[in-house]
């Protein structure tokens, strides 16, 4: 599914249940069942999540910024020779790795600086830092569609922010589960509990086809509508 149509049907589903439920819906709320919605699909390539936080662009200007530090270190560094070589070099092998790599990179180093020196941000510096690394570090593509992926985000969402109040991990948790559940309808669906090969698959809509689309657009259709039964019939009361 595509990553729109997730962010949609995630965000608008989850926040329809917790308006149900009368729980408070604040922007931080908002924010974690968005994230949450696109969190699973991190491990593609062009994932809406990846490419908005650290976009293709500003990697390949760290790329060139990088290219003018070892130039810059190898010029003005030479009373320090053969360290100024040595620096422009190892400068220089990092510019030339795979945008893919070097986005990694900087994530984890992101990550661990929001975790070890982010403390005003408290309790965001542990989710969005644990966040990035996890996403960097990720051993194999497909494990967030997995339980292990509902389990392990639900219970970093449950101990960074428990102590403040319980919408935020609920949120996340089912937004995320939400997800999982949409990529099941789809014909290639998901392996919930690997290494067992057992399949959720419901095979409504083949993705890529025209009949994908329609059904696709379908569902975001029928979460408008949830919505609108939800909240906007009240407002408009
Ligand atoms: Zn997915």
């Amino acid at each position: 599914m595509m990553g729109k149509s997730h962010l949609v049907i995630s965000t608008g589903v989850t926040l329809s249940v917790l308006g149900i439920i009368d729980e408070k819906i604040t922007l931080p709320v908002i924010a974690v069942t968005a994230v949450s919605a696109l969190l699973p699909d991190i491990d593609e390539p062009n994932s809406l999540l990846v490419s908005r936080a650290l976009p293709t662009r500003f990697i390949q200007f760290l790329k060139l910024a990088l290219v003018g530090l070892g130039g810059f270190l190898y010029f003005f560094g030479q009373a320090f020779a053969p360290w100024n070589i040595i620096l422009a070099v190892l400068v220089g092998v990092v510019s030339l790795m795979p945008t893919r790599s070097l986005r990694n990179i900087v994530m984890i180093l992101i990550g661990a600086g929001l975790i070890l020196f982010g403390n005003t941000f408290i309790p965001w510096n542990y989710i969005i830092g644990s966040l990035l690394v996890i996403c960097a570090l990720l051993p194999h593509r497909g494990l967030t569609h997995t339980l292990y992926g509902v389990l392990g985000w639900t219970a970093l969402l449950y101990f960074s922010t428990s102590g403040y109040s319980n919408t935020l991990w609920i949120a996340g948790g089912l937004s995320y589960l939400l997800h999982l559940l949409a990529d099941s309808l789809t014909n290639r669906g998901i392996r919930p509990i690997p290494p067992l090969d057992w399949r959720l698959k419901f095979n409504l809509m083949s993705t890529g086809t025209r009949k994908g689309s329609f059904v696709e657009g379908g569902f975001v259709l029928l979460t408008f509508f949830l919505v609108y039964i939800v909240f906007l019939r009240h407002i408009a009361i």
